[in-house]
């Protein structure tokens, strides 16, 4: 038997029955039913609706460490091997992503944000979270940070142009809108 989650075999598992709420379909492969290990991610709200850590190699329920603040383990990640997933929705079954994506490396390695897999690099975490928080510090609102500033808020808040460049450049980059809705 084969899992439609992760692709392992197996010989004890559960039936290919899926929740009615279940919107993921297109992270499944081929298979026959529904392992053990996944089985118990997909019953388990906390996969979900908690930012987490797995650390070691195995992809484990029993495993999973919830993060308060998953910027922090972002900026300063563990002794690898880990899987970080962060969510906002609390709804997305983005440890799906995980599965066979563990981070290997500290300074590059892939996280899941919600259903997204995204490759981080450390320097630019750093680097984002230090633009960030600068323009956090003068008044700008996460949603300027996140899509734009207007010319009235640039002059109100008094944004260096450099930096108002340096958001542009950075819309719709996965990586700086986690630093910006976790910072
Ligand atoms: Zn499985």
């Amino acid at each position: 038997m084969r899992c439609i989650f992760c692709g392992e075999r197996y010989e004890q598992g559960y039936a290919n029955r899926l929740p009615g709420n279940f919107m993921s379909h297109q992270w499944l492969q081929a298979g026959d039913g529904i392992c053990e290990r996944c089985y118990a991610f997909l019953k388990a709200p906390q996969a979900r609706r908690t930012s987490w850590i797995i650390l070691g190699p195995k992809m484990r329920l029993e495993f999973l460490q919830p993060l308060n603040n998953p910027l922090l383990t972002l900026l300063n990640p563990l002794d690898p091997p880990f899987r970080l997933y962060l969510t906002k929705q609390k709804r997305k079954h983005g440890w799906i992503r995980l599965l066979k994506n563990p981070a290997l490396n500290r300074e590059h390695f892939p996280i899941a944000f919600e259903e997204d897999l995204i490759q981080v690099k450390r320097v630019e975490v750093q680097k984002y979270h230090g633009l960030a928080c600068k323009l956090r510090s003068q008044g700008a609102p996460k949603a300027a940070l996140l899509h734009g500033f207007q010319a009235s808020l640039t002059r109100k808040l008094n944004i260096a142009l450099e930096d108002v460049k340096a958001v542009e450049k950075l819309r719709g980059n996965p990586l700086w809108e986690v630093v910006v809705r976790f910072a």
